[in-house]
């Protein structure tokens, strides 16, 4: 396993805004996380890949706490991930996370959709959230689709009115599981194209994606997982002219 060795070599100190030391997590007898070390810089576009299974999703769902870890640690921000309750909520606003499947509220507008979290979370005025819901909107080139139901758009438009959702609580970290995996091709690059703004805009962010155009262009970091490790981790340039691991090599050559 010389691989693992070379796996924290671009980490950055325990001073990042998303920091996991030693994280361990099982589903039964499968060990899906396996001593995870990861720290994630303020502003720092970090773009996963690796196989199917390899625990790219379950990477991304304990940092907003949508799965406990069996051991190790994460911190947001210097703060360990709360448990349960209100914090939690805060937590989950504080990491704005947007799925494959858009899941947005089949029954609310698109518009409501985006208000929504900021009143009952965040304690926002409606009128205040409203402007900025629309506002939001606005940016990620939906704004006339306000009033409509989440069946009424297509997919493109769907994503990126999660990303509003999201982006709606203030979010210090953004998380994206696949954002553009469930889309038809067409749609694809109106997605990828306002988490290029979020990216050039400050936002930090953590991206998973078989997306390798948007990997390397606006990633600041690569990292490849495998079997549930951290394999190597490389800025996109470097990663994708010189992976240095034959798992990595093994997976660059059945997609590139
Ligand atoms: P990836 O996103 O890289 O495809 P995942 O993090 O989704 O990988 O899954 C890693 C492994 O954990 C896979 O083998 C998957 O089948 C398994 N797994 C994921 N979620 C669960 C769960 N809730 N219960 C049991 N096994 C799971
Ligand atoms: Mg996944």
């Amino acid at each position: 396993m010389t691989e693992a060795a070379t796996a924290t070599e671009t980490t950055a100190g325990t001073d990042g805004l998303v920091v996991l030391k030693g994280v361990n997590k099982h589903f039964g007898a499968l060990h899906v996380l396996q001593d995870v070390d990861l720290s994630i810089a303020a502003g720092e576009v970090v773009v996963v890949i690796g196989p199917s299974g390899s625990g790219k999703s379950t990477l991304c769902r304990t940092i907003n706490r949508l799965e406990t870890v069996d051991s190790g640690t994460i911190t947001v921000d210097g703060r360990p991930l709360p448990a349960e309750g209100r914090e939690l909520a805060r937590l989950r606003a504080e990491v704005g996370m947007v799925f494959q499947s858009f899941n947005l509220f089949a029954h609310k507008t698109v518009l409501e959709n985006v208000v929504l979290g900021q009143v009952k979370v965040r304690r926002v005025a409606r009128d205040q959230a409203e402007a900025k819901a629309r506002a939001l909107l606005d940016r990620v080139g939906v704004a006339a689709q306000a009033d409509k139901y989440p069946a009424q758009l297509s997919g493109g438009q769907q994503q990126r009115v999660a990303i509003a959702r999201a982006l709606a609580m203030d979010p210090k970290v953004m998380l994206f599981d696949e954002p553009t995996s469930a889309l038809d091709p067409e749609m694809i690059n109106e997605v990828l194209e306002v988490m290029r703004q979020l990216a050039a805009d400050g936002m930090t962010m953590v991206v998973v994606t078989h997306e390798m155009g948007f990997a390397r262009s606006a990633a600041n970091r690569v990292i490849f997982m495998a079997d549930g490790r951290i394999v190597e981790q490389n800025t996109p340039e470097a990663f994708f002219t010189a992976p240095r691991s034959d798992r990595a090599k093994d997976f660059l050559s059945k997609i590139l």
